[in-house]
């Protein structure tokens, strides 16, 4: 049975206090939840990682970063490496998200070191990525996720695979409000399963967690869960709200 994956990535938003609060909030929210088989994740920003990961001690959340470097240290400025999360208690990093693919430049190039980093210090990595509207109306959208996972992961081996949850988000429905339908979120993992299945082998494409990411809440998360390839959601905007997060775990 695959892992069910609720992730919260609260992007540049909450300072230490107030994450603090929101991890004590949902810690109180889901205490009596019966997660089977489901991970509740939620990934502050960097300066608050470390009072996340004390304030969600105890507790069935897991604290994870939004990003990290791929070099272990040197002239980086601004950077954070895997060692510095690791060292703070955060074992899984967010890598190529949209935002970051976009606002920051990051090249699928890039991202297939951070992968490697990732993997040689035994951390676990959720691997954004996802088509922008252009390539869905011009029907590219096979073409370039396939692109994306080819160049940012399968250089990884075959036994690699147990530290990697996919992240399938389409760039046209992150924040707008707008989601993939049940049906399209089911033909792009069914789609992500296959060339997985023809580059490895069918264990591995069977067990990898494919999270659905664009607009999901409450209201809309029940329909895409249902779907049997999508296998939790990567959460934005109804992340930040306790009772909207709860809703989309409930909803699992
Ligand atoms: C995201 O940023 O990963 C995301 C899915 O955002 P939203 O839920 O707000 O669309």
């Amino acid at each position: 049975m695959r892992t069910k994956i609720v992730a919260g990535n609260w992007k540049l938003n909450n300072d230490k206090e107030e994450s603090k609060k929101l991890i004590k909030k949902l810690k109180k929210a889901i205490k009596d939840t019966k997660l089977k088989n489901t991970r509740v994740i939620v990934a502050p920003t960097f300066v608050n990682l470390a009072s996340s990961v004390k304030a969600a001690k105890k507790s069935k959340i897991e604290v994870v970063a939004q990003n990290m470097h791929q070099a272990s240290n040197g002239a980086f400025t601004g950077e954070v490496s895997a060692d510095m999360l690791k060292a703070i208690g955060v074992e899984t990093v967010i890598l190529g998200h949209s935002e970051r693919r976009t606002y920051f430049n990051e090249t699928d190039a890039a991202l297939a070191e951070k992968v490697t980093t990732v993997l040689e210090k035994g951390m676990e990595a959720i691997f954004c990525f996802g088509e922008l509207l252009e390539d869905r109306k011009s029907e590219n959208h096979f073409a370039v996720v396939e692109s994306q996972l080819k160049n940012g992961l399968f250089h990884i081996e075959a036994k690699d695979w147990k530290n990697i949850i996919l992240a399938y988000e389409p760039v046209w429905a992150i924040g707008t409000g707008e989601t993939a339908s049940p049906e399209q979120a089911q033909e792009m993992h069914a789609f992500i399963r296959g060339i997985i299945e023809k580059q490895y082998d069918k264990k591995v494409a069977d067990k990898v967690s494919i999270l659905y990411g664009g607009s999901v809440k409450p209201a809309n998360a029940e329909e895409i869960f249902s779907k049997p390839d999508v296998d939790g959601g990567l959460i934005g905007g109804a992340a930040l709200k306790v009772e909207d997060f709860t809703g989309i775990i409930n909803a699992i």
